[in-house]
């Protein structure tokens, strides 16, 4: 397929000339002080085994991953759950990482706090930071059930109550009995929770909101079915002063015993906007002034999404959904323009706040947000996160070795495997300023520049349809060099011309990414990333 580039109209002479200029322009002045490129890796699926050895597996992979240029992991909420082999969103005890004998074992299902503190050393011997998944919204597993009076509300419009104030005996005493009073002597109680979902008294299950003088659903949380402070468990009140001085406290805990970088955190929509900022300057003041934060935001519905970050005041970032949920729908209607890709997404109007991502544990089929991007398509999506400029972009466990569904069915990494040599090349080739050439509707590349730091820039070209060329200015000090497809080594090297411009072939429903020939081998890419994780 010739792209309309060939027609040759005196408007596209000009445009021609206007991206020359302004290449020109971005070459003389090289982003002097760029900070490398940072790459984020969810280093969990939902269906890791529960083995209990995944703290010692990632410590174990840990040089694997910084080889292909991971920097920060995500890694699993890690405090005790209510069951030993749940994934933590089940959470017990906020203070026992793996330490005490309590809910049927002392490991969670990824290790003990032992090992977890390996795990950590390990992270900090190879300057991988660590984004901890905190759970912040609920409790789970009460010690035993109390007594208190709750009301019904519609689970569609949970700011109408549907019954009078009625006793109910409540799953919300925790003794912690196992750790007694180290690290805090906090127990839970009734009063601090504001909703529940299950009666143990009428055995009923329905949402019931705590009644108490001044307790009431948070305001400031998602307005989805009328008020989105309860999502699940028992719920957390972040009103009560105790609450609030416990987490507070734990932030900082936490953060110190494990020397975390950042926080991920659960179910953002469902609680305190309030709090959640306040939690993030706490942290920051008492433990770590480069403490990064993701709110997990979820919603497609853009204004929703800068309407949190606004009331966040911006302590926080989050996952780019509009993104993703394009992703989706592109991915699974053939030839879709892809033009637009980027419109009304996170990463185009606040990059700095946009953590982008293809998949994660709740996307992944059969999770509570299953958002598939069809397989087909992934390897274009992570070009698209990895390569460009903006956001922080996050690659998931689950598409760098695939998903352990069951047993019996092997795990096929996402990508055609392609993605290790994708991470590297964002770190490698991915600098500099950025060219889009955005006219094809099933074709679109862009070209990065490089830096001072990283001389070598890239042109990356992805075609949602049939196989394609996009003709790109890479910069006159590239003419007469020989580029390469570094994803794809069968494909015709292309020689720059003489004013600076290639002709860049991509492969039908595929990416490319064409680096000069000569920085291949000086850099060392490594094409033989071992995805047998569980057979090690
Ligand atoms: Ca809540």
């Amino acid at each position: 397929m010739l792209s309309f580039f060939w027609c040759g109209s005196r408007q596209k002479a000009q445009k021609w000339r206007q991206i020359e200029e302004k290449a020109a322009n971005l070459e003389q002045q090289p982003s002097w002080n760029a900070p490398d490129n940072s790459l984020i890796f969810q280093a969990f699926e939902w269906h890791v085994p529960a083995d209990r050895s995944h703290w010692r597996r990632l410590r174990d992979l840990l040089p694997a991953y910084k080889a292909i240029g991971v920097d920060q992991i995500w890694v699993p909420p890690g405090c005790k759950g209510m069951d030993a082999h749940g994934n933590g969103y089940d959470i017990y005890d906020m203070y026992d990482l793996g330490e005490f004998d309590q809910k049927g074992a002392v490991p969670t299902k990824w290790g003990t706090r032992q090992e977890l503190e390996d795990l950590m050393l390990q992270a900090e011997i190879l300057e991988i930071r660590v984004i901890w998944d905190a759970v912040l919204n609920h409790k789970a597993g009460a010690d035993y059930p109390e007594p208190f009076k709750a009301v019904k509300v519609d689970p569609k419009r949970r700011d109408l109550e549907i019954s009078k104030p009625v006793e109910v005996n409540g799953w919300t005493g925790f003794e912690f009995s196992g750790r007694g009073d180290m690290y805090s002597s906090m127990k839970y109680h009734w009063q601090h929770f504001s909703g529940i979902d299950w009666d143990d008294k009428s055995k009923e299950n329905a949402i019931y909101k705590i009644v108490a003088p001044n307790k009431d659903w948070a305001k400031d949380v998602s307005t989805e079915n009328g008020n989105y402070d309860y999502l699940m468990f028992a719920d957390l009140d972040l009103t009560h002063p105790e609450v609030r001085a416990d987490l507070l406290q734990w932030g900082t805990w936490i953060t110190n015993t494990l020397s975390l970088n950042g926080m991920r955190l659960d179910a953002a929509k469902h609680f305190s906007t309030g709090f959640q900022k306040d939690f993030v300057q706490h942290v920051k003041k008492t433990a770590n002034p480069d403490f990064f934060a993701i709110g997990e935001y979820w919603t497609g519905h853009l204004p929703s999404l800068l309407d949190y970050l606004e009331k966040v005041e911006y302590t926080l970032t989050a996952y780019d959904v509009p993104l993703v949920e394009k992703f989706s729908k592109i991915s699974h209607a053939k030839g879709s323009d892809m033009r637009h890709i980027l419109k009304d997404t996170l990463v185009e109007c606040r990059p700095d706040h946009a953590v982008t991502i293809v998949t994660n544990h709740d996307t992944q089929p059969g999770q509570m947000l299953e958002t598939p991007v069809a397989p087909s398509f992934k390897l274009l999506a992570y070009a698209l996160i990895l390569l460009r400029k903006g956001g922080h972009p996050c690659v998931f466990y689950g598409d760098l070795y695939g998903i352990r569904a069951n047993v019996e069915n092997p795990m096929t990494p996402s990508c055609n495997g392609l993605l290790p040599i994708l991470m590297q090349a964002r770190k490698l080739y991915a600098n500099g300023e950025q060219q889009d050439y955005f006219d094809q509707p099933n074709c679109i590349g862009f070209v990065r520049y490089g830096n001072a730091r990283h001389l070598s820039g890239l042109a990356c070209v992805i075609s949602n349809a049939g196989s394609a060329v996009q003709k790109m200015y890479v910069g006159q000090r590239h003419a007469y060099e020989e580029w390469v497809d570094l994803l794809h080594s069968e494909m015709k090297p292309v020689i720059i011309d003489k004013k600076g411009y290639g002709v860049f072939a991509v492969k039908a429903m595929s990416a490319s990414v064409w680096v000069e020939s000569a920085t291949v081998s000086r850099d060392n890419i490594k094409r033989d990333f071992n995805v047998n994780i569980y057979n090690n």
